[in-house]
């Protein structure tokens, strides 16, 4: 008698998962902070966003974030405030949303892939030294699903070289790093606080910094209303330091308006007050998800190592890792259709490497009658196929795993159960 789903046995899911994977909630506070808005036309103001702002800098204990339509136009600001510009270069990781790098091309500047971690999925830093020439102005750090990068290397590099650091943290809201939050460990600090993130506003990004010329850069580029001189003053009693500035103020200097729609502000003042509480119960759930599973062959969790005091954060999109060695090489595609047919939403690999996508060879975006990711540079920094390895191999060995956003004890331990079962019963599928 076959005990696989798949092959006919019992599913190991049985009970209705209800709104565990529910997401974002948004309660009757948060809808009508919405309808407050929208009563009052304010949808194109900055009030309730500088309260957002304070509110999130206050968080991370920071001085100054800065609130806009995305997180890719926060990132974006953020290259250029870190003095990305014409033939300089930007190293990051492949295995990532495209808005992590893609924006460097816009500022005339290319994007150089360094290889991830295994483990981690995160950059990895023994592989971006090598990678610094005198055009490289940024590292960027994405906090992968949640995992946060090993920031006391890249810091160390990055302050050898003297170059910037920008976290990447849209996939890692309130996470630690050895204790402190990610986004406030580097240069500059972005997150996407769109709806599908772990702190959901609705379309916006957010950034913090400590850096008060990268604040006014940021500011510069994208805020044209907020760069007069008392807009400035009005933060903490300062005037505009930068002479090109203030200049300029008036008009945005990158020639976008990348404010924050004040629906978004108004929900995410709600959601802020809430994520610390329902965090801790993701926090709670997907450990427990994966304690459930320790010693299971085959299967390892992605998170930091027990008493390192790192965490996921909001564990977004989470991930498990796979051994097939130790399930008798069966590919991961096989291992998830089987967990499937438990009951479970899984599905094989990560995202596509962005190192290996045509708009990084081919593609001539602003007519340069070259590819614009060689257009101002004399070498060719195109990666192809085998210049990333590990990257390029690791969607073998990554599947989805559940995003609990409740701590649920019996729904998590039957989902656990699946993959359990699954690993345990490996012979059933090697043999079928
Ligand atoms: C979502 C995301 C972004 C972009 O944010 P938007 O708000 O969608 O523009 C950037 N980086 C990462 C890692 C993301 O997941």
């Amino acid at each position: 008698m076959s005990k696989l789903a798949i092959n006919g046995g019992p599913k190991a899911v049985q009970s209705d998962p209800g709104d565990i994977f529910k997401w974002p909630i948004i309660t009757k506070e948060a809808e009508d902070a919405a309808l407050e808005v929208l009563r009052a036309g304010k949808m194109s103001g900055t009030d309730v966003t500088m309260k957002f702002e304070k509110e999130y800098a206050e968080w991370h204990n920071m001085k100054y974030a800065l609130g806009f339509n995305t997180g890719t136009a926060s990132l974006h600001s953020a290259m250029w405030a870190c003095g990305v510009g014409i033939g300089d270069e930007i190293i990051g990781p492949s295995l990532t949303y495209w808005a992590s790098v893609l924006p460097a091309l816009n500022l005339g500047a290319t994007v150089i892939f360094a290889d991830v971690e295994p483990n981690t999925l995160c950059i990895d830093p023994k592989d971006i030294e090598h990678r610094i020439t005198e055009h490289t102005k940024a590292i960027v750090a994405v906090h992968h699903h949640g995992y946060p990068c090993d920031m006391d290397s890249i810091m160390q590099i990055a302050k050898k070289h003297n170059i910037k650091v920008i976290e990447d943290a849209s996939h890692a809201h309130g996470g630690l790093y050895k204790g402190k939050l990610v986004g406030t460990i580097g240069d500059v600090g972005c997150f996407s606080v769109m709806s599908g993130k772990p702190l959901a506003t609705g379309e916006a990004g957010i950034l913090v910094t400590n850096d008060r010329e990268i604040y006014e850069r940021c500011v510069a580029f994208g805020h044209y209303e907020r760069t007069g001189e008392t807009r400035y003053a009005e933060i903490e009693g300062e005037i505009i330091t930068d002479p090109q500035l203030k200049e300029f103020a008036g008009l945005p200097l990158g020639g976008f308006k990348y404010r924050m729609h004040q629906l978004s502000s108004a929900v995410g003042r709600v959601q802020l007050k809430c994520y610390k509480e329902r965090l801790e119960e993701i926090q709670k759930a997907m450990n427990y998800f994966w304690d459930l599973l320790e010693g299971t062959k085959g299967l390892r969790a992605h998170r930091p190592p027990k008493g390192s005091k790192s965490t996921m954060g909001g564990w977004f999109n989470p991930k498990g890792l796979y051994v097939p060695e130790e399930l008798g090489n069966l590919p991961v595609e096989k291992f998830c259709e089987a967990v499937r047919a438990e009951g479970v939403i899984t599905t094989p690999g990560t995202t596509f490497p962005l190192h290996l996508h045509p708009l990084f060879h081919k593609a001539d975006i602003y007519h340069h009658g070259k590819p614009t990711v060689i257009a101002n540079t004399d070498r060719d920094v195109r990666q192809g196929k085998g210049s990333l390895p590990v990257t390029e191999s690791m969607s073998a060995y990554v599947y989805s795993i559940p995003w609990f956003k409740h701590y649920r004890p019996k729904i998590i331990e039957e989902h656990a159960s699946a993959f359990k079962k699954v690993a345990e019963n490996i012979d059933e599928l090697l043999n079928s």
